[in-house]
């Protein structure tokens, strides 16, 4: 009897603790744990921005709060797409429709929407950050890396071909106030010496792609913090089997001086992993934008209705790639590429280095938020990796990535940035698709009605 007043007691007290005027609670529900892979049961109750308590289900009953039946669903943290380029604000509202709750943009500097390949300048990203922040718009975490450094001579670039130029890069981006730097090509090896430097001195990352002709280990040894896409120096990790190697070369025609020339990054091919390791760098494998050159009579995919809601420029920068990936005289290098690249996710998968997922839109014809989805299901599907390692690099490496201590796990104390799915993802990773309700700093940003699962 006094056990039960206790409890009773107990009880009372947690309920008058707990209850408060604009709390949610999710009830009832299957809570993932993305470390493990483990699934328990319980009600979520939010409060502010942060999950307040977790209970055993059907423990909590409220009135006067928002309330979410979670039976039969599955609570997940929120997603995040590493690799973006934001050309227009549409974009930040349709990354929340399909539960992506931060997105890391990789640069650019355009004033309008062009083919989708790169961002618009930091003043405007930043404006926006701004005006969610405040409430005022909708949209996701933004991290923002500015206008690329490069060795190509791109317009709206900054040249990095001597100290001085990247020094004044440096100067400027700082001023626009980005986050990272991002670099691309061709740039010399005196100059990428100075960007780790001052990256260093300015307490910035630096990522981005791999400048020919060095190596890559050599790169990661300066600091990058990530790679970015397949590029040749990284292709040849795929396989530790030589004469794979060789039947891959010989069927893509490689000639004597092909050879030649790619011999010194066969020869750091294993040096890659271990410097992946060594370093803790990252790597951003982007397959949904290498998988758009294998899609030009994916009709679906081709005419899909989010189509509309993007800049009509973009659409005609994806039908154009399309086009040349068509008339394209090479369809079997490029399913040979294909497969090399799906190898090479699944090694480093294996081997442990630290993956993430970014799917490079509106780059080619990807679609903000739908295009994450995309590269979680190629990676489980084409790539062979199960559902909760693809997921994790959604989820848990952006935020060890970043930093974010309070992110990524649904557990009392972190933030409540969730997505509740009607199916389980663990299963089969296509339920990621059948979004019930997105969370945002313990808000209700989406909430569908009917139950989806395209
Ligand atoms: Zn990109």
């Amino acid at each position: 009897m006094r056990n039960l007043r206790v409890l009773f007691l107990s009880l009372l007290f947690v309920s008058c603790h707990l209850q408060r005027k604009g709390d949610v609670l999710i009830s009832n529900t299957n809570i993932i744990d993305l470390e493990t892979g483990a699934i328990s049961k319980g009600d979520v109750l939010i409060r502010d921005s942060v999950i307040l308590t977790i209970s055993k289900p059907n423990t909590l009953s409220f009135s006067g709060i928002k309330y979410i039946d979670g039976t039969d669903h599955f609570l997940i943290p929120g997603l995040w797409d590493m690799h973006v380029h934001i050309q227009d604000s549409t974009y930040l509202s349709m990354f929340l429709d399909y539960g992506v709750i931060g997105v890391r943009d990789m640069g650019g500097c355009v004033i309008s929407p062009t083919d989708g390949c790169e961002s618009v300048c930091p003043e405007m990203l930043n404006r926006w950050k701004g005006e969610m922040e405040a409430g005022k718009m909708d949209g996701p975490k933004l991290y923002i890396a500015g206008t690329q450094l490069s060795g190509t001579g791109w317009p709206t670039s900054f040249p990095v071909a001597t100290k001085e130029e990247v020094g004044y890069a440096f100067e400027k981006n700082v001023q626009a106030e980005v986050d990272f730097i991002k670099v691309y090509e061709k740039i010399p090896w005196e100059s990428y010496r100075e960007i780790a430097r001052l990256a260093k001195q300015y307490h910035l990352d630096f990522t981005g792609h791999v400048s020919e002709p060095f190596l890559l280990s050599n790169i990661l040894d300066l600091g990058q913090k990530s790679v970015e896409h397949i590029l040749e120096p990284l292709l040849y990790s795929f396989t530790d089997d030589p004469s794979e190697l060789e039947n891959f070369m010989v069927a893509d025609g490689y000639t004597e001086d092909d050879r030649k020339f790619v011999q010194p990054w066969i020869e750091d091919a294993n040096n890659v992993l271990e410097s992946f390791k060594k370093n803790q760098a990252w790597f951003t494998p982007t397959m949904a934008v290498q998988y758009a050159r294998l899609r030009y009579k994916d009709t679906h995919w081709i005419e899909h209705p989010e189509r509309k809601r993007m800049p009509p420029s973009v659409n005609a920068g994806m039908k154009q790639h399309l086009t040349r990936m068509l008339n394209s005289q090479d369809h079997k290098g490029d399913s040979l590429w294909w497969q090399a690249l799906t190898k090479l996710v699944k090694r480093f998968s294996n081997e442990n280095i630290g993956l993430l997922a970014g799917s490079d839109a509106a780059c080619e014809g990807g679609i903000p938020g739908y295009s994450l989805h995309e590269e979680l299901i190629l990676m489980v599907e084409e790539a062979g990796l199960s559902p909760l390692s693809a997921l994790q690099t959604a989820i848990i490496n952006p935020c060890t990535y970043f930093g974010l201590q309070h992110n990524g796990k649904v557990q009392e104390g972190f933030n409540a940035d969730l997505v509740l799915l009607t199916e389980n993802p663990l299963e089969n990773i296509r339920n990621i698709h059948s979004i019930k309700a997105v969370f945002k700093k313990g808000k209700v940003v989406r909430f569908s009605q009917e139950d989806r699962n395209e």
